[in-house]
């Protein structure tokens, strides 16, 4: 497993340098977000042995990675002192999705999503601290959290423009004009229709969601929410990376069981799985064998 990081450690067409893994080993090091909260739950807590402390915390790194869902004992959480926000933040997210549809709620903007919440009393305002929480949220610097990957964008209000995005409507997803279109098109066209978009553009209020409400699912874990999604600003489904599937296959397409598919083993042969996220990858993200990198 080790072996595997290295690769990268020492790629220089990988673009990754010295520094990324210094940084593995500087935050797998750090050990210290185990509230006594966290540490009376039941966390799986992996012993290194002590033989080379550099192997230990590559060892433990990528053990937390292959483990992605379960908690760790230096995973950190949101504080308990703003866990009511939180929570109001992801219901109000979450009826906001309901009232544009899930369609539209993939493109929409931080500075249109406020307006509408003020606009319809089922939504509701966004509240001061609410909006402080996302603010805060999104100007993290996520490392903090364990995700080790760059940031694609760079403010709260950065919109989608809709002249940029066609809606597939039988994919129920955008995809940008130009080369992410040309992709998809061209997959459908050599592989056929058994190949599907499961995630196109996301913009930043669906990034909100889909983290908030990982993090939410799992009592405020935020490192475990960020080795699953990348959290809001540093997704590159705003940029123009897509998710793909297998026709049928539901949400086990969104697991490692996707490399058993034809579709998969087609995308190979084909050159198109250029993944972002790739087994052992230094970002502090799971294998997502289904996320074309595009960017
Ligand atoms: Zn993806």
């Amino acid at each position: 497993m080790i072996g595997k990081l290295l690769d990268y450690f020492n790629s220089p067409d990988k673009n990754i340098r010295r520094r990324d893994v210094l940084k593995i080993i500087f935050l797998s090091a750090l050990g210290s977000g185990l509230s006594s909260e966290a540490s009376a739950k039941k966390i799986t807590v992996y012993t290194a042995s002590r033989a080379n402390p550099i192997d230990d915390h590559i060892r433990d790194y990528l053990y937390k990675m292959r483990h992605f869902d379960s908690p760790h004992r230096d995973d950190i959480w949101i504080d308990r002192k703003v866990y009511q926000t939180f929570k109001s933040t992801v219901g109000r997210l979450k009826r906001l999705q309901e009232m544009v549809g899930h369609g539209n709620y993939h493109i929409l903007g931080f500075d249109d999503a406020l307006g509408l919440a003020r606009h319809y009393p089922i939504i509701g305002e966004f509240s001061r601290k609410e909006l402080d929480f996302l603010e805060e949220l999104f100007y993290k610097d996520a490392k903090l959290y364990g995700f080790l990957g760059e940031k694609s964008l760079l403010r709260l209000t950065d919109r989608i423009e809709k002249g940029d995005v066609t809606y597939l409507a039988q994919q129920g997803n955008y995809l940008y004009r130009g080369r992410p279109l040309e992709t998809f098109n061209k997959i459908r066209q050599q592989v056929g229709k058994t190949v599907t978009l499961t995630s196109g553009v996301r913009g930043i209020m669906k990034q909100f969601l889909l983290f908030l409400n990982k993090a939410y699912d799992n009592e405020g874990n935020l490192s475990l929410a960020s080795r699953s999604l990348a959290p809001p600003g540093y997704s590159f489904h705003a940029n123009g990376d897509f998710d793909v599937g297998q026709a049928g296959f539901g949400v086990w397409n969104f697991t490692d069981r996707f490399t058993t598919t034809d579709a998969y083993h087609s995308l190979c042969e084909l050159g198109y799985l250029k993944l972002r996220y790739e087994i052992d990858n230094p970002f502090g993200v799971r294998f997502e064998p289904w996320h074309i990198r595009i960017t």
